[in-house]
């Protein structure tokens, strides 16, 4: 029976063998980039890897995702390696999409690339006969909670629950047969450019949509008959601000509005006006706190000048705490591939103010997002271009190759101990619940003839 460190060895040669193909897949992603639940061509990319690989598949899984999987020679826990599909919108991003400005400005490129490469070097190595289980391999639409119109709409035609990729799965059933899961994200790390673990926790996040309604008149001529929908949202904006005072620093709460239609023609009092933002905290407590402040400085805004507003809440993201075995795992293969000194220590305090669907999968199992090198520039800005895709794609799958063989191999020993210390905090159908009861559309509005009293202030 080989060791482990003969396994891991066999692994990594293996990825090493295949880097040129792994680092292609994760460029051609870039180059084509699309966004969350529009993923079609990165997902036919792993599907077509997959194939050329005889692994088995399965596609179309919440509009776009991809499911592989990898069994060991004996029965044991599943542990997936996920990879998300989805690209941002930054149509002043040099390798942006010319019709649609989809651009990799969060570098999941390079996820799908570490993907390809774990899948690869599992397969093509034969170590999985060694194993005790299976490698679940997941190609995830829609982590980036964006284009809430195009989604919800998705949402109300039934083509989905929820709007990001990994709730969708869980709702999907798609993770009934996953125990743990692990991912990596790509960064830019100043201190060498490092791959190392990120410990520690991250907010979790409601969406809101909002339409003031107002009525519309000459500006110029007649502003007395009109109500000024733009005029309702800026008081809210005000009103939403004057809350900050009363968020406690603990609990990290994130309020950042943006306005998507300010009105119809300059010359017409602004009668529909749309807003969009996220409500987000360390705690569901915290969120929910801010959320209920938020609500009612939008209804102020309506009030203040006899507007309507429809407040549509949809559930985003569950905070996220990191399995600290996992994390300890990751870590411990990070600085046995590359030296204590490329990987940066972890703080298991630490807490992001942004916020990801791993979240949500961290409330009924396991899960770890590793924190990989090889960017450059700003996190969802314009100039974030993946630039050493050794560091960024072939360093990270070979660390969460050499994961699995730890938690797979000895008869997954390691995987069940991870699992017998963690109870997850909740399950499957307490998550489903927990999300749906956040979903609420509130309409508030005065009682003037255009709106009458029986719909002010109407729960739909
Ligand atoms: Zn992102
Ligand atoms: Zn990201």
């Amino acid at each position: 029976m080989p060791t482990k460190n003969e396994l891991k060895k066999k692994v990594c040669e293996e990825i090493e063998r295949r880097a040129d193909e792994i680092i292609a897949a994760a460029k051609a992603i870039a180059n084509n980039a699309e966004t969350g639940f529009r993923e079609v061509e990165t997902a036919k990319l792993v599907a077509q890897t997959f194939t050329r690989a005889g692994i088995e598949y399965r596609d179309g899984l919440a509009i776009t995702g991809v499911k592989g999987m990898l069994n060991g020679n004996g029965a044991g826990p599943t542990v997936a390696v996920l990879g998300e599909l989805d690209a941002l919108t930054i149509p002043d991003h040099p390798q942006a999409h010319p019709e649609t400005g989809a651009a990799h400005a969060c570098g999941h490129n390079g996820q799908i690339g570490m993907l390809l490469g774990v899948a690869l070097g599992l397969k093509g190595s034969g170590v999985l006969s060694s194993l005790s289980g299976n490698i679940a391999l997941m190609a995830v639409p829609a982590e980036e909670y964006i284009e809430i119109e195009y989604r919800n709409g998705l949402r109300q035609e039934g083509k989905l629950s929820f709007l990001g990729g990994k709730p969708e799965l869980i709702k999907l059933g798609e993770f009934d047969d996953v125990d743990m899961a692990i991912m990596a994200h790509n960064g830019t790390i100043k201190e060498g450019r490092v791959s190392g673990a990120r410990g520690g926790s991250s907010n979790g996040t409601v969406a809101k949509q909002i339409e003031f309604i107002g009525r519309s008149a000459h500006a110029g001529a007649a502003p007395e008959k009109g109500i000024n929908a733009l005029n309702a949202a800026n008081i809210a904006l005000a009103a939403i601000h004057a809350q900050r005072e009363t968020f406690k620093d603990a609990d990290t709460v994130r309020v950042h509005p943006i306005i998507t239609k300010g009105g119809q023609s300059v010359n017409a009092v602004p009668a529909d006006v749309r807003m969009e933002t996220f409500v987000r905290g360390k705690t569901i407590e915290a969120i929910t706190d801010a959320n209920a402040k938020v609500d009612r400085a939008l209804r102020a805004g309506a009030m203040a000048v006899g507007a309507k507003v429809r407040i549509t809440t949809l559930p985003g993201y569950m905070p996220m705490t990191a399995n600290p075995e996992l994390r300890d795992l990751f870590r411990d293969n990070a600085v046995s591939l590359l030296g204590e000194d490329k990987v940066i220590p972890i703080d298991p305090t630490a807490h992001a103010a942004g916020s990801t669907d791993l979240g949500d999968l961290g409330h009924i199992m396991p899960v770890i997002c590793g924190f990989a090198a090889g960017a450059i520039g700003t996190a969802h800005g314009n100039d974030f271009i993946m630039e050493d895709y050794t560091l960024a794609v072939i360093n990270p799958a070979k660390i969460m190759a050499m994961m699995i063989i730890d938690l797979l191999a000895d008869g997954a020993s390691c995987a069940k101990d991870v699992l017998a210390k963690n109870k997850p905090p909740m399950t499957k159908a307490q998550y489903l619940e927990s999300m749906e009861a956040l979903l609420k559309v509130e309409e508030y509005g005065d009682d003037s003839e255009d709106n009458p009293p029986e719909q002010a202030g109407v729960i739909l």
